[in-house]
């Protein structure tokens, strides 16, 4: 072998030049880049909101393989515009009302701009000390502002990380749960006699993470819920069926419960609940991925009430607190128990600070062992608006939902079929006195059909207790009154070529 010159590789390819970050570089196509979205942004009202493509259109419009020479940014900003932004169904239009918005803002982009640069990989508190006592005073201020108990907090006895999704969060403390269970339970066999419940109105995440942790599918317990109840989850209807279960020999585990489900942010009473849950000895969790956010309003606080009687709570600001996905926060009241189930000690991460137990080391606390330093984003969004603004951020989306609210009840075509608690508002067209509830339905179909290949409007349904259910979500950062009032003027428009149609 020769001496170490670095300068004598003999290959002449380009890569000799190659030089991936380049801070000049780095600052010209970066700002290419921003002007791209701020116009992007600017004009998203100018797109069909639902993505009209075809599947598989874009293999035809794409090459087959990728490019073996570089290709300038403006070529491939290009390519953009043309091929992949009519295959976007554009989630942050003011004209989104499906699903639940996903909600952004300058400071959440920012602070994403900045977790990326650094691209710590803060898997423990040696990894990135800021990146990990940051995260812990950015998860006491939610907390405070969502005036939690101490012992969900740092400050308190307990404690907060930041997850990238519900399921990730209800893995983790249903993991928690399971290998508390079992270390009490004795044996291995036990695992069969586990069981988990929720309602059927509950998140399909729960079903989903229950079956990862290792739970038999049929002891993953839904319980009925029903319109009378507004599909909230009832404490003795819940009581019967641990009842019976545990005189058939079985372990209730594990309850989650939901403030503001999916289909109609139905919310669960979290106390009656709780006493449940703690006569049984099982974990709690709360799921207020979207409701739980509102809960910074004192107007809106009472769905929290009995939170102190609960295990763990998670929400998802990238839902409802402006802040780009993925960004869920999940507190426990025993971190212990999370690090005692998901704690790994490889020589190669050994360091003091980590034995001597006076760090919290995150990749403790989640599946994955690298983690992005993503309370930056969550803590510029609060600084930089203040507990006032993400409060009436909350509360214009909630009037502009009333009075939305107001236009379906003003025509008597329309009914709300579930009380309106948020964001959301649940209506469809009248049932007919002569008509079936078959019938019903397919109307309501026809309706939602033409209101979403206009492309001006885009919103989605649900079924609850056999009720087909138009969902009219509002809270996407850019709607204002007046999109709210133009997708009305559709619906309707709708409405009346449906009916019209029915009558010929
Ligand atoms: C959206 C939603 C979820 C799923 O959230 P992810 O964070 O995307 O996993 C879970 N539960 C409820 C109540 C939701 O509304």
């Amino acid at each position: 072998m020769g001496s170490l010159d670095l300068s004598s590789d003999s290959s002449s390819s380009p890569q000799r030049e190659f030089k991936p970050l380049d801070p000049e570089e780095f600052r010209k196509q970066a700002h290419q880049m921003v002007d791209f979205i701020a116009d992007y942004y600017k004009k998203i009202e100018t797109y069909p909101v639902l993505s009209q493509v075809q599947p598989g259109y874009l293999r035809t419009l794409l090459p087959q393989t990728a490019p073996y020479l570089p290709e300038p940014l403006e070529t491939i900003l290009s390519d953009v515009t043309k091929n992949i932004t009519p295959g976007m169904t554009h989630w942050l239009s003011p004209n989104f009302f499906a699903f639940f918005p996903a909600t952004v803002s300058t400071a959440a982009f920012i602070g994403e701009m900045l977790c990326t640069s650094f691209n710590s990989v803060g898997f423990n508190w040696l990894a990135s000390p800021a990146a990990t006592e940051l995260e812990m005073i950015v998860m006491d201020w939610l907390a405070n502002m969502l005036k939690l108990p101490n012992s969900f907090m740092f400050s308190g006895t307990g404690g907060g990380v930041i997850q990238n999704t519900t399921s990730e969060a209800i893995l983790v403390t249903l993991i928690a749960a399971r290998d508390r269970a079992l270390a009490t339970n004795g044996n291995n066999q036990s695992i069969r006699k586990l069981v988990v419940y929720c309602s059927d109105q509950t998140h399909s995440t729960f079903t989903k993470a229950a079956k990862l942790a290792g739970i038999t599918p049929c002891n993953i317990k839904s319980i009925p819920t029903n319109l009378d109840a507004a599909f909230s989850l009832s404490p003795v209807l819940l009581r019967r069926v641990v009842e019976a279960d545990v005189a058939a020999g079985l372990i209730p585990l594990y309850l989650c419960a939901t403030v503001g489900t999916t289909s109609t942010t139905a919310v669960d009473p979290l106390e009656p609940l709780a006493d449940v849950a703690r006569e049984y000895g099982m974990w709690m969790h709360v799921d207020a991925a979207y409701g739980g956010s509102a809960c910074i309003c004192p107007e809106f606080r009472q769905y929290f009430n009995g939170i102190e009687g609960v295990d763990s709570l998670s929400l998802s600001p990238h839902k409802w607190l402006l802040s780009y996905l993925d960004c869920c926060c999940l507190w426990v009241k025993s971190p212990r128990l999370l690090v005692k189930a998901l704690s790994t000690n490889p020589e190669y991460l050994r360091n003091k600070a980590s034995e001597s137990e006076s760090v919290v080391d995150f990749k403790d606390w989640q599946v994955g062992t690298g983690r992005k330093f993503k309370s930056l984003r969550l803590w510029l969004v609060l600084r930089s608006y203040g507990v006032a603004n993400l409060q009436s951020h909350i509360r214009s989306d909630v009037r502009m939902a009333k009075a939305f609210e107001g236009l379906v009840k003003s025509d008597p075509r329309f009914e709300i079929v579930v009380p309106r608690r948020f964001g959301l508002v649940c209506f469809r067209l009248n049932q007919f006195s002569w008509a079936g509830s078959g019938y019903t339905e397919l109307l309501n179909r026809k309706l939602l059909e033409w209101v979403n290949s206009s492309g001006r409007v885009y919103m989605t349904h649900t079924i609850v207790g056999g009720i087909y259910i138009l969902r009219f979500a509002v809270g996407a950062t850019l709607t204002e009154d007046h999109h709210v009032a133009a997708a009305w003027k559709l619906i309707k428009e709708g409405a009346d070529t449906i009916l019209k149609g029915i009558h010929n």
